[in-house]
């Protein structure tokens, strides 16, 4: 499945937010059996108001959400990208994620030590990111070298030029403080340089962790978050605000004393929800549903995917024996409130195996085994 990995400097909360995602996984995982799950990592469901609509119009017995990972990368300190601290081995294991969020404190509380004896939002930001950047221009550095190496091909040799130009663009936005993602890549480009699992290529968000007062107007009036909203929207990047203690906290209350806080706080939560949908969004996914008595359930694709491709997120033989999909929009399938209604209005669509699949397509898969 997809991974995301938490980063941050030391004492920003992101253990405290990891436990909350565990948490709140450990709920869901009883649908995902198949899920192993490590130590570091936990699984979340992706709300989707969506689901139980279209559940109730299938009478379904189960809602099955769809999930990602979170990995949680600590140790991430200045100076790692020279291996200070356990920095390589951590910088490794972001590598192999999809996605990345970045928590940044936005709370002040004196019993915290901040790591460099003030909170500042946007230069504990500039620090793991220019980690993150030193860490890209020397596996660029590595795999330069290599290309020059060795007798090659004329194809090899055009292939390999092609790639060392690519990254040598992106050295050059590294160097000038910009992330690789700020370079524009071709889908061939991208291809030649996937391999090497650019950290500051993989989309990223921040987490500001706020003080639970701040989350009812998401952080308008706090500081930290003003500045680091300036400066995400300089680098194109979304804030989400989440307070790691309020997510945590709830997790051990009662139901109702929950909502009660909750309520008192003016919030539906503590922030989690709308994180875990900004990292879905960020990373480029799209959602589409199937619907019938025994379940709704929610599938997770890339953009772009074709009808055989989504079919093979269920299965790889509904791939491989892909016929048609009966596709209906979300949006049609509640105004008509199901499969037969929709079929009478003469709205189910049947697509073919060049079908692209839209956001919220509703599908029913036809296929030989
Ligand atoms: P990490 O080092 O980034 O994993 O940070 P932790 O999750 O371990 O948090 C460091 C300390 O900050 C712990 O004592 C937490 O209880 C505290 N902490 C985390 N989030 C908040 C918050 O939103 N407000 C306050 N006041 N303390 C927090």
């Amino acid at each position: 499945s997809l991974q995301t990995a938490i980063v941050g400097l030391p004492n920003v909360g992101k253990s405290t937010l990891f436990n909350a995602i565990v948490q709140n996984g450990k709920a869901a995982s009883a649908n995902f059996p198949f899920c192993t799950i490590e130590p570091n990592s936990g699984i979340v469901t992706v709300p989707d108001d969506r689901l139980q609509v279209l559940a109730e119009i299938s009478k379904s017995k189960d809602i099955v959400p769809t999930t990602f990972e979170f990995v949680d990368v600590a140790g991430l300190v200045k100076g790692a990208s020279n291996g200070e601290g356990l920095g390589n081995q951590f910088l490794g294991n972001i590598r192999t994620t999809d996605a990345i969020v970045q928590v940044i404190r936005a709370f002040d509380d004196d019993d915290v030590i901040h790591v460099s004896g003030r909170v500042s939002s946007v230069d504990d930001a500039d620090i793991i990111n220019l980690e993150l950047a030193l860490a890209d221009l020397g596996q660029i550095e590595k795999r330069l070298d290599k290309l020059k190496k060795g007798k090659k091909s004329k194809e090899e040799q055009e292939k390999n030029e092609m790639e060392a130009a690519a990254l040598t663009r992106i050295q050059q936005a590294l160097e000038a403080g910009k992330a690789a993602r700020t370079v524009e890549l071709d889908k061939e480009e991208l291809m030649l340089i996937k391999s090497l699992g650019l950290i500051t290529l993989k989309p990223m968000i921040y987490a500001a962790n706020v003080p639970e007062d701040d989350l009812a107007d998401k952080g308008a009036n706090n500081p930290y978050v003003q500045a680091l909203r300036a400066r995400a929207a300089e680098e194109g990047l979304e804030v989400a605000i989440v307070s790691a203690k309020v997510e945590s906290e709830l997790m051990e209350l009662p139901k109702e004393e929950a909502q009660e806080w909750l309520e008192a706080l003016g919030v539906k939560d503590g922030g989690l929800a709308n994180l875990i949908r900004a990292t879905y969004a960020a990373l480029g996914l799209r959602t589409y549903f199937t619907t019938g008595e025994k379940e709704t359930r929610a599938w997770t694709i890339c953009s772009g995917m074709t009808a055989p491709q989504a079919a093979g997120t269920i299965h790889s033989d509904f791939e491989k024996g892909f016929i048609r999909a009966e596709t209906i929009a979300y949006d049609d399938f509640v105004k008509v409130k199901g499969y037969s209604a929709a079929k009478e209005a003469g709205m189910l669509r049947s697509e073919g195996k060049e079908y692209v699949v839209q956001e919220g397509d509703v599908l029913l898969f036809r296929f030989n085994v």
